[in-house]
């Protein structure tokens, strides 16, 4: 006796549709499951057995064989198991075939039958919409993320018991009430820091052209402060980017009911000690790492000279081309790594310089604490600027009416829009992308800005990498002010930034 029904297997953000196909023959009893699977995969039949058994049902003694297709994709987790306990009530038959024809099926069994929640639910649901499928049977507690997908059928059951009752039209599994405030939780906004006007300015710069951004200052500056509230002026997520990013997290098993879709733009701030497996990804079957976490939003590490060497080297790639390709014997695949780089650092291994009351730093061990970044992260970081200690005066300044976040959000929409329209149908978006050969073409600047610039270069102020650098932040800063060209007053602030 011959049945089969449709899983799916998870190849990186992916999802691949799997046939989990059951043989019940004649000849010795025992239960197999082949198709390249892992142990855990392979753990199914006992947790498939004694589910079953406890909801009644008795394997009959026979050879029972379940093959998991294609062969040549590596299948881990336990997502397979009901499925597999579905295809086995399909022979018995337990459940009319008919019911689950057309349907993927996912999800884990515990012993007593009750359905656990899987990992990657929102990738496998979109491969069942664009594979024609007409529903998918899923955790109850992965409703949500699976419902996200429009334009098929999800069925939420929380136990075996339900599946069979569902598939016997004994049993119609209500929709789960959606938490409505899931998404909507107040962010961080740049009006709660005083003062700091020149780093919310280059917030502001970097966040409109997407330049990566250092800030170096005392402990308890506002660095972080900063950097969490940069995602909050980024324009929102089109419904794209959302879909992007929820699959992401779905992968990474950090959807849950309260939080089945990612709406805001990520910020992800992993401590400097991390591994290279959870700054990259990784793992016997490669899942996603935090540059991938943060992708579309904010990366942000501090205290950026004391990331191991090693990390840093790692980071290189994923700046340069948005995506990074993990290689394990489980399989290569390739995540996206789109984001926006913040790292902040002390001015000096104890952080108070060149407060020379407190500092207690030679002048060597500053030397090496900012040799300590290399300098080809340095060359990848756009915008680098001081952030003070904040003076009496501004600590207990009477104005009250700070920069808001949403005013901010305006003036990077406005800088987006601009580079959408001038880069469109070319291969990247954002002027900090934008390529040497490009720049001269790109960057019209007028005849006060052209002399400044030159002069800067001619003095030795700048290097050559310097100098497309300056021009294109002074390109952003004209697009933040909806200015075709490039003004004097654009260069002039550019070169403040310490590009060198
Ligand atoms: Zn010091």
């Amino acid at each position: 006796m011959y049945f089969s029904i449709l899983s799916a297997a998870l190849n990186g953000v992916e999802a691949v549709p799997v046939f989990v196909e059951a043989d019940i023959s004649d000849g010795m009893p025992s239960f197999t499951i082949v198709g390249s699977v892992s142990t855990q995969v392979r753990e199914a039949q006992d947790r498939v057995r004694t589910a079953l058994k406890n909801q009644g049902i008795f394997l009959p003694p026979k050879r029972i064989t379940i093959n998991l297709a294609p062969a040549d994709i590596r299948k881990d987790g336990s997502r397979f198991d009901l499925p597999i306990a579905a295809v086995i009530l399909a022979i018995l038959a337990k459940i009319p075939p008919g019911s689950i024809e057309e349907t993927m099926i996912l999800g884990e069994l515990r012993l007593d039958g009750r359905v656990n929640p899987v990992s990657g639910i929102l990738p496998s649901v979109i491969a069942a919409k664009s594979g024609g499928l007409k529903k998918c049977i899923v955790p109850r507690d992965n409703y949500f993320e699976a419902s996200a997908i429009k334009g098929i059928e999800v069925i939420g059951v929380a136990s075996l018991e339900e599946l069979t009752d569902y598939c016997c039209g004994r049993f119609s599994p209500e929709t789960p009430v959606c938490n409505e405030t899931a998404g909507k939780e107040l962010q961080p906004d740049f009006s709660d820091i005083k003062g700091q006007e020149a780093v919310k300015r280059a917030a502001l710069i970097s966040a409109a052209g997407f330049h990566n951004l250092l800030l170096s200052g005392p402990p308890g500056s506002g660095k972080s402060m900063t950097a969490n509230r940069i995602p909050g002026i980024l324009p929102e997520m089109t419904e794209k980017e959302q879909q992007e990013v929820s699959v992401i997290y779905s992968v990474a098993g950090l959807l849950t009911p309260d939080m089945p879709v990612i709406t805001h733009r990520p910020f992800r701030a992993p401590h400097h000690t991390l591994s290279p497996q959870a700054l990259c990804g990784g793992g016997r079957i490669p899942g996603p790492g935090e540059i991938t976490l943060a992708h579309r939003g904010v990366l942000f590490i501090d205290e950026l000279p004391l990331m191991a060497a090693k990390n840093l080297e790692y980071l290189r790639g994923p700046l340069e081309d948005r995506k990074i390709r993990i290689s394990r014997s489980g399989g290569a695949c390739t995540f996206p790594a789109d984001f926006l780089f913040v790292a902040a650092m002390n001015p000096c291994p104890c952080g108070f310089y060149p407060n020379t009351d407190r500092c207690t730093c030679t002048e060597k061990d500053i030397r090496s604490y900012y040799n300590r970044i290399s300098q080809p992260i340095l060359d990848r970081i756009d915008l680098r600027v001081d952030v003070p200690a904040l003076k009496f005066s501004e600590l207990k300044s009477k104005k009250t009416k700070e920069i808001s976040s949403a005013i901010l959000r305006e003036k990077v929409a406005v800088a987006f829009e601009k580079q959408k329209e001038r880069y469109k149908g070319l291969s990247f978006c954002f002027n900090s992308e934008l390529p040497p050969a490009l720049v001269d073409r790109y960057c019209v600047l007028t005849k006060s800005a052209g002399d400044l610039i030159r002069n800067a270069y001619e003095k030795q102020l700048l290097s050559a990498r310097g100098y497309h650098r300056v021009l294109k932040l002074a390109r952003t800063i004209a697009d933040i002010e909806d200015s075709h060209e490039i003004t004097e007053e654009h260069i002039s602030e550019a070169l403040c930034f310490k590009v060198k």
